[in-house]
């Protein structure tokens, strides 16, 4: 994306790219993640998580668009909750997604064999294999592996022998790397 807008950019690896969480991750895009929409419009209200769908749901679609350049196994699915009783909470959660202008469809199967109560299903979300995409994406991409930021100070990132000066930085570590409030 950054080399798409012309900016100047470095990616420094301590490792070998995509040997991080990501290529054990089931790779599933989705914008819902168990019973997420009922407390998540309790704590910081309907415009907000109306906000937070719509940033997933595109990008899905950002996905969507690169699989028409690249071959990573992007595959259309749905994403379905369900629970095995009669559960106030999957009502609660439908009520919110409708709320929220999501498409939601109860069903009363699922493509496995498990036993449930209901189900809430939303369709047009994805899967992708996730080292096949970081293959395609990191070819002729200015990447340094094998080099590890020690310090992050006054835009400079440390590395043992380098010392690199930026006005913007990502830190894509999964975890944090700077043991300092807000950066978990
Ligand atoms: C089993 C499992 C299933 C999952 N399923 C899903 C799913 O279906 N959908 C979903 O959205 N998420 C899922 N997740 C979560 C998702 O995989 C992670 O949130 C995501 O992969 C994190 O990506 P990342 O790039 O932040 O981290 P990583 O892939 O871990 O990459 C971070 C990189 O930073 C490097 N690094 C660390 N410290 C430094 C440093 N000081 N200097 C330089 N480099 C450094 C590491 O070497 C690593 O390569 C799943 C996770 C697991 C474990």
């Amino acid at each position: 994306m950054l080399k798409k807008r012309n900016i100047d950019y470095v990616l420094l690896e301590e490792d070998r790219i995509g040997d991080g969480i990501s290529k054990n991750t089931t790779a599933f895009l989705t914008i819902n993640h168990d019973y997420l929409y009922n407390q998540m419009i309790g704590d910081i209200g309907l415009s907000k998580a109306k906000e937070y769908i719509s940033l997933n749901q595109n990008a899905i679609l950002e996905y969507k668009k690169l699989s028409s350049l690249y071959d990573f196994d992007f595959k259309e699915c749905s994403n379905i909750i369900f629970s095995s009783y009669d559960s106030e909470l999957l009502s609660k959660e439908k009520y919110a997604l409708e709320l929220l202008g999501v498409n939601v469809n109860e069903v009363d199967s699922i493509p496995l064999d498990i036993k449930f109560h209901k189900g809430l299903e939303i369709r047009s979300q994805a899967t992708i294999h996730p080292l096949k995409f970081i293959k395609c994406i990191s070819e002729n991409l200015n990447i340094y592996e094998h080099t590890r930021i020690e310090e992050v100070f006054n835009r400079i990132a440390y590395t043992k022998n380098h010392k690199i000066s930026f006005n913007k930085i990502v830190i894509a570590t999964n975890y944090p790397i700077i043991n300092r409030f807000g950066f978990y």
